[in-house]
């Protein structure tokens, strides 16, 4: 059996901050050896929350259309599915329900967001730890909605504050959070954007990972490309992260269903992939 492996986080122009067509980024994927790309743009949100980093409530439908462009057009060379990157956000949780009934979605991320002014207006106090830790708490309260198959870029608060940002202060609180999640049997992401981002590391860091794994929660390897270049960008370093923290197996989540893929196995199709010979 051949092992299948996906692209698991990527965005559209329409939520006005990424770059090239559904297809674009289907046509890296298959050049790069995976088995699919899975469409996972930012969800649209009512009353104008993060209006400009999302779509709109009226171009969900041009949305399913441009994924749908991708999937004829790739036909059987590569799988193109279409999920959701939605946000988690205390008071939407009857219109995410409502969203992601309305369709049947392959993959929903569920996503907490620091970085967006409804956000920060509503949780800075001025107190970084505390942001931080309310964060966790909401990563938490998220997976305990069921409404989300994966949590991504798990620890994105950290680049809120970088220069306060303290792993071994804030990993008891992170621990808490675990805890609740790894209850929820709802899967957590190893996201290599994080790479580009204000700290330079993989989402989530090494320590925390680890902590991920004793508890035996799922991951899911996404690059959350917003541009057709970064498709499968950092795999195999996320690779060699998760294997480092205790991983034997990555996962991918496909209608609410995991597989899991061996780590040695997912490294071989990316080798293949990068021309790099087997040893
Ligand atoms: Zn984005
Ligand atoms: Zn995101």
């Amino acid at each position: 059996m051949s092992v299948k492996l996906y692209e698991t986080h990527s965005h559209t122009p329409l939520c006005k901050h990424a770059h090239g067509l559904p297809l674009e980024y289907a046509e890296q994927a298959y050049s790069k050896g995976l088995a699919g790309l899975i469409v996972t743009c930012h969800n649209p949100m009512p009353d104008g929350f993060s209006a400009p980093v999302r779509m709109l409530v009226e171009e969900f439908d041009q949305y399913l259309q441009i994924i749908d462009d991708a999937r004829q057009s790739m036909q059987e060379r590569l799988e193109v599915h279409t999920g959701l990157e939605a946000d988690f956000y205390p008071g939407y949780e009857s219109w995410l329900e409502q969203q992601l009934s309305s369709f049947d979605f392959a993959y929903v991320l569920g996503s907490v967001h620091p970085q967006i002014p409804e956000y920060r207006k509503r949780y800075w106090t001025g107190d970084t730890l505390d942001y931080q830790r309310t964060y966790f708490r909401l990563l938490a309260d998220a997976a305990e909605t069921q409404l989300f198959d994966c949590l991504s870029h798990p620890d994105l608060v950290k680049n809120e504050t970088p220069e306060s940002w303290n792993e071994q202060q804030i990993l008891p609180d992170i621990c808490r959070a675990l805890d609740r999640i790894a209850q929820t049997g709802v899967a957590m992401e190893i996201n290599t954007s994080g790479a580009n981002k204000a700290i330079r590391q993989i989402n989530p860091f090494p320590a925390m990972l680890k902590e991920m794994c004793v508890r035996d929660i799922p991951v899911v390897i996404g690059s959350d490309a917003h541009v057709p270049g970064r498709v499968a960008d950092g795999f195999l370093e996320a690779l060699d992260l998760a294997e480092e923290a205790g991983y034997a197996e990555i996962t991918y989540v496909l209608h609410h269903e995991c597989h899991l893929v061996s780590i040695r196995d997912a490294r071989q199709v990316f080798q293949k992939a990068s021309g790099q010979v087997f040893s």
